[in-house]
């Protein structure tokens, strides 16, 4: 006869996966053990405390690392997103936060102390830029914002201080791409580390620590999750750095990820490989579609062969270009190129207008003034920004109704 603690035994082994699982597998099938009552889809632990057997355990679980006593240390739930995270960046570990901006609010924590200096792409996210030269600058720590294209710039910003590169790739909303091995080598050849921002990849495209990255941050807001419903956060790191460095802070500090924005994410990333794969074919589909147009000047997308980085970002990025493109507008002055940019946007009946991106619904927004509105015209323009720039997340419909939708502004403009 079996005994219950048998049950136990079999049932904790079962969750034990065989070695060498394929990424999709891992995306699938990687979490904590289910509870006794065998739950083929992992279960939601919304509760804040756990509740000990007896004190003398309770003292020992204190003792040892707090697992499993207050939610702000350890959620069941938290930990099977963080395992199937790591299985899929090929990372060691992984640590949730409360939104991306919390993971990278972590990371700079961790890593970073007065005195220490940071390398940065100028293209990254904007509350990115703002984290580094305002926030972390109240305490001592400088950044160098450098080309995200150029590896000799970022060479040549090294200091004796300098502690961490951070680059985004391919970056929002010109899709520039950044080549993550030659990163690499220059962090590593001055005794830095290489933290990557891989929102938009997603391991189901570009894994970074396969070209070398240290830590992989994440927005589990976009494509994580996939269908524009939680804010969450996540680094993927070694165990060293997730136990020793960053576990402490969020206990501490408290960028906690909640259990069920954790369990949503968790079950997006299930069918995070079929998004990421069609919602990149689609958006090929849109952007070669726009190429074509002649109201169009230029399309930004990383899949086409007009892109400056075209084969670096295959090489990288399995061979597609990802799901977000960008286009601008033809037009004589900003003004006309604005108007003809807000023309194409409020002609849509399908398209969300809005700023977010990494959902099943294509969204489309106009950074000059949205993303970007608080920069001046120069810096702008620096940016290669424009006021007939338009941005496109290319989400699940069918291609065709994505272009037709485009197709009703762009086939009315009047200039
Ligand atoms: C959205 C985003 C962030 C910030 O993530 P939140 O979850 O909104 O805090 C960081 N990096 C990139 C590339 C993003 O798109």
């Amino acid at each position: 006869m079996t005994t219950s603690s048998d049950d136990e035994a079999r049932r904790i082994a079962r969750a034990q996966l065989p070695p060498g699982l394929r990424p999709e597998t891992l995306a699938v099938r990687t979490a904590l053990a289910p509870s006794q009552y065998g739950e083929n889809s992992e279960a939601l632990f919304l509760t804040n405390a756990y509740v000990q057997p007896d004190a003398a355990t309770m003292a020992r679980r204190f003792a040892e690392s707090e697992d499993f006593t207050y939610t702000r240390t350890s959620n069941p739930t938290v930990r099977s997103l963080e395992a199937r995270l790591a299985a899929m960046e090929g990372t060691e570990a992984c640590i949730a936060a409360g939104s991306g901006m919390g993971a990278i609010l972590l990371l700079g924590m961790g890593l970073l102390k007065a005195g220490d200096h940071v390398i940065c792409s100028r293209s990254v996210f904007g509350s990115t830029i703002n984290l580094f030269a305002k926030e972390f600058a109240k305490f001592g720590v400088r950044t160098t914002f450098v080309s995200q294209t150029d590896p000799g710039a970022w060479r040549a910003a090294l200091e004796p201080a300098t502690r961490l590169l951070f680059a985004e790739t391919p970056t929002n909303p010109l899709t520039d791409v950044c080549d993550i091995a030659a990163l690499a080598e220059i962090a590593h050849g001055a005794g830095a580390l290489l933290a990557v921002d891989n929102s938009f990849c997603t391991p189901a495209l570009q894994r970074p620590v396969e070209y070398g990255a240290d830590v992989v941050m994440h927005s589990g807001t976009k494509y994580l999750d996939g269908q524009g419903r939680v804010m969450a956060g996540a680094l993927c790191a070694s165990k060293k750095l997730v136990k020793e460095v960053f576990g402490p802070i969020v206990r501490t500090a408290g960028m906690v990820l909640s259990p069920f924005n954790a369990w949503v994410v968790l079950k997006g990333l299930e069918t995070l490989d079929l998004r990421m794969r069609a919602q990149s074919a689609n958006a090929l589909q849109v952007a070669q579609w726009l190429e074509q147009q002649p109201m169009v000047a230029r399309v930004y997308y990383p899949g086409l062969a007009s892109h400056g980085q075209h084969a670096l970002a295959l090489r990288q990025q399995s061979g597609v270009g990802g799901a977000l493109l960008s286009f601008d507008m033809r037009a004589d002055s900003p003004d006309a190129a604005r108007t003809a940019a807000f023309h194409v946007m409020d002609s849509t009946r399908v398209l969300s207008i809005a700023t977010n991106l990494g959902d099943t619904k294509s969204i489309i927004t106009h950074p000059s003034t949205t993303s970007h509105g608080r920069l001046t015209e120069a810096q702008r323009s620096a940016a290669g920004i424009g006021q007939g720039l338009v941005r496109l997340a290319v989400g699940l419909e069918h291609p065709l109704d994505v272009i037709d939708d485009l197709q009703r502004g762009l086939s009315t403009l009047t200039s």
